[in-house]
């Protein structure tokens, strides 16, 4: 059976402070006398989205970004991934820098020491906060993240889909879109697969968070078929969420099977207990995928994400290498 931690590839969807380990956690609550937030499954959204406020109250010193930098960076080139397209959303750390500007700065200070002293190629999304950014916060937002394509490769859209759909941002997405940044909104997870349609259609989306309620649109799997769109797809996400019952019952492989480009991502690893290796072990053992399947998995990954052309062109042969080698 090939290794698939030597299988390269890219990681597209993860909310950036989720990825901390629970080591690392309860460490640092521990430093600040802080109870460790409560890691279980959740089953809805509200409550998911209570821990990830919880667990960005420990990042406050320089110190404390720099062991998550180090620690994200290492654990990602030890999971074979070359390339690394964390979420940010500033918003959450008003209340310990002078403007969001600041907290980026930082974040982008100790991640590109971090990413060059381990070999892995960072590049970021800015996101909307659906819920709470306003259309002019938006805009200001696509601004911030086109002025800022040193560091910034894509625009997201997050948080709970239900009362705020995609047409709200129009706007703030055209900016990004034709300030050259990659579309990436989450939709189709919570809501249904009319969010998708409307992302592509309104927005201009390229890749889709999630986008796995699709199938409820008639003619939409075709689409995203025949368009490229791909969908960072999240199957643990997806059941600490209930959007499906089981892995079982999980589209993946149907979409593969349609032809929809599709990468795999933890989305939050910290809240739902697996990382990006064991993502692509589980699809290998629960829904039965191939390798040739996980390695199309590693190549939408690579392809459609935000790295260099460099990087890219080398972990491409790489998968190919992956593939063509004995199993
Ligand atoms: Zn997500």
């Amino acid at each position: 059976m090939r290794d698939l931690a030597a299988l390269p590839k890219a990681h597209l969807h993860l909310h950036l402070e989720a990825g901390m380990s629970p080591a690392l956690l309860a460490e640092l609550s521990a430093k600040y006398d802080r109870e460790v937030p409560v890691i279980r499954g959740y089953g809805s959204f509200a409550a998911f989205s209570d821990t990830y406020v919880a667990a960005t109250d420990v990042l406050r010193e320089r110190e404390d970004w720099e062991r998550l930098a180090d620690e994200l960076c290492g654990t990602h080139v030890a999971q074979g991934a070359v390339y690394l397209e964390p979420s940010f959303w500033a918003g959450n750390y008003r209340h310990r820098f002078a403007s969001d500007e600041q907290c980026w700065e930082l974040v982008w200070d100790v991640f590109d020491e971090a990413a060059a002293r381990h070999g892995l190629s960072v590049g970021w999304m800015v996101p909307v906060d659906r819920v709470k950014d306003s259309l002019d916060d938006a805009i200001a937002l696509a601004r911030f993240a086109v002025a800022h394509r040193d560091h910034v490769v894509s625009f997201g859209l997050h948080n709970d889909e239900v009362g705020h759909p995609p047409g709200d941002f129009v706007d703030a997405f055209r900016i990004a879109r034709e300030g050259g940044l990659l579309i990436c909104p989450h939709a189709g997870e919570l809501e249904g697969g009319h969010y998708v349609a409307d992302s592509i259609e309104l927005l201009g989306a390229c890749r889709i968070g999630h986008g796995v309620r699709c199938f409820e649109v008639p003619g939409l799997v075709e689409r995203l078929a025949a368009d490229g769109v791909c969908l960072d797809v999240c199957p643990t996400s997806n059941i600490m969420l209930s959007v499906f019952p089981s892995l079982a019952e999980h589209p993946l492989p149907a979409l593969l099977e349609a032809g929809v480009r599709c990468s795999l991502n933890a989305d939050d690893p910290l809240l739902f207990g697996a990382d990006l290796l064991e993502e692509y072990e589980l699809v290998r053992r629960e829904m039965g995928l191939d390798d040739a399947r996980l390695a199309s998995l590693a190549r939408s990954s690579v392809e459609c994400g935000g790295a260099p052309d460099d990087v890219k062109a080398a972990a491409l042969a790489g998968i190919d290498a992956w593939l063509s080698a004995d199993a």
